[in-house]
C-alpha cells in the first residue's frame, strides 16, 4: 500500500482564514491544539466547563465559553473531550448548537467508528490524530518542529472537508513533520490495538512480570527496576532513532544474542493468538462496548501506588540527578 505523506510545503492554513475554530475541552490534547492554532493565526475559541481546565485556559489568555456557546460560534468544532464523556456532551450541548455547513473534528475515531456519536447529515466530519501526547505536540511546535499526525474524512458534506483537515494539521505544526491520510476505522482499530498489546498493555505487563520474577527470586528491587523498567527507555530510544538493526549494533553482542534467542520464547504462538483475540475484540466492538458500558478496571489499581514496583521506581528516580 502506498501512503501519501503531506508536508507543510504543499499545504497552507488557507481553509482557516476567516474561520472560527472552537476547541471543546482544554485537557491534554485540547490545550495543545488551541495554543498551536492560535499561534498559527487561526481565530481560536475554547469551550470548557468551569473548573481547573477552565482556569488553565484563562491563564493561557483564552476567554473560555460554555461548550454549547463555543460550538455555536464556530465554523470548525474540534472535540477534545475524553472519548467516554464525548457522546453525552455532544448530544446535549454540541449538536443542538451547530450551524449548518460546519465541520466537526475528532482527535480519535472511536466514537464515530463505533457509532456512539452520530453527527447530523449536513456537516463535515474529519479526524486529526497527532501521534503523541499533547505536551509533546505543544513543546515541539514551540521549538519550530512538529509531530506526525494521521487525518481522515468521515463525511465531506461541503466539499471542503479535506482542506479543513489539512489546514488543521498545518495549524498544530504536524505538517512540519508529515501527515498521512487514513480512515476513521483504521485509525481507531490500530490505535486501540497498539495501546493494548504494546504501549500501555503488553509492555507494562512485561515489565511488571519481569520485575516480580527477579524480586521473587531474591534480587534487590532497585536492581530489578533498573534492568527491567528504567533501561527500557534507552532501548526504545535506539529503536526510535535507528530501527532494530541500528539498536542491535549499539548493544553488546551478548545482549543481541540473548534477545534474539529468548525474546520469541515469550511472545510465541500463545502471545500471538492472544493478540489476535485482542484485535478481534477491537474490530467486532466487544472492547468498545465493555469500555463505554462503564469499564470498572479503568481506575488506577489502588494498591499500585504503594506496590514494590512503584516504590523501587521512586527510589531509582531519586538517585538520578
Ligand atoms: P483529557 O482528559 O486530558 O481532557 C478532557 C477535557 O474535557 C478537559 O478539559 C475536561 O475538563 C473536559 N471534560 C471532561 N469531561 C467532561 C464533561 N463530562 N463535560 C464537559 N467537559 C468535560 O482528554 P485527552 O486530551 O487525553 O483526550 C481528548 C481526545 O484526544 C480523546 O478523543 C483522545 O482519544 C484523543 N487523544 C488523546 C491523546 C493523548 O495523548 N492524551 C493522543 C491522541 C488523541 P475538566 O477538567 O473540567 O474535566
Ligand atoms: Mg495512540
Amino acid at each position: 500500500m502506498a501512503l501519501t505523506v503531506y508536508r507543510e510545503k504543499d499545504l497552507n492554513l488557507q481553509a482557516f482564514v476567516n474561520t472560527r475554530v472552537a476547541v471543546i475541552g482544554y485537557g491534554n490534547q485540547g490545550k495543545a491544539h488551541a495554543l498551536n492554532l492560535r499561534d498559527s493565526g487561526a481565530k481560536t475559541i475554547v469551550g470548557q466547563r468551569p473548573g481547573a481546565s477552565f482556569d488553565n485556559a484563562k491563564v493561557d489568555g483564552f476567554d473560555p465559553l460554555p461548550v454549547g456557546e463555543a460550538a455555536g460560534a464556530a465554523d470548525v468544532v474540534i472535540i477534545a473531550l475524553p472519548d467516554e464523556a464525548a457522546p453525552a456532551v455532544f448530544e446535549r450541548e454540541i449538536a443542538p448548537a451547530l450551524n449548518p455547513g460546519v465541520a466537526v473534528g475528532f482527535l480519535h475515531g472511536f466514537n464515530i467508528r463505533y457509532g456512539f456519536i452520530k453527527p447530523p447529515d449536513e456537516i463535515d466530519v474529519v479526524l486529526v490524530a497527532p501521534k503523541g501526547p499533547g505536551t509533546l505536540l505543544r513543546s515541539s511546535f514551540v521549538e519550530g518542529k512538529g509531530i506526525p499526525a494521521l487525518f481522515a474524512i468521515h463525511r465531506d458534506a461541503t466539499g471542503y472537508a479535506k482542506r479543513i483537515a489539512l489546514a488543521w494539521c498545518v495549524g498544530i505544526g504536524s505538517a512540519r513533520a508529515g501527515v498521512i491520510e487514513t480512515t476513521f476505522e483504521d485509525e481507531t482499530e490500530t490505535d486501540l490495538f497498539g495501546e493494548q498489546t504494546v504501549l500501555c498493555g503488553g509492555v507494562v505487563s512485561l515489565m511488571k512480570a519481569a520485575f516480580e520474577t527477579l524480586v521473587d527470586a531474591g534480587y534487590e528491587p532497585e536492581l530489578a527496576y533498573l534492568e527491567c523498567v528504567h533501561e527500557l527507555k534507552q532501548v526504545a530510544d535506539l529503536v526510535y532513532e535507528h530501527g532494530l538493526a541500528g539498536m542491535r549494533q549499539r548493544i553488546s553482542n551478548t545482549a543481541e544474542y540473548g534477545g534474539l534467542t529468548r525474546g520469541p520464547k515469550l511472545v510465541g504462538e500463545s502471545g500471538r493468538s492472544a493478540m489476535k483475540q485482542i484485535l478481534e475484540d477491537v474490530r467486532d466492538g466487544t472492547f468498545a462496548k465493555e469500555w463505554m458500558g462503564g469499564g470498572e478496571a479503568a481506575k488506577m489499581p489502588e494498591d499500585e501506588t504503594d506496590s514494590e514496583f512503584e516504590r523501587a521506581g521512586r527510589h531509582v528516580r531519586a538517585l538520578m540527578p
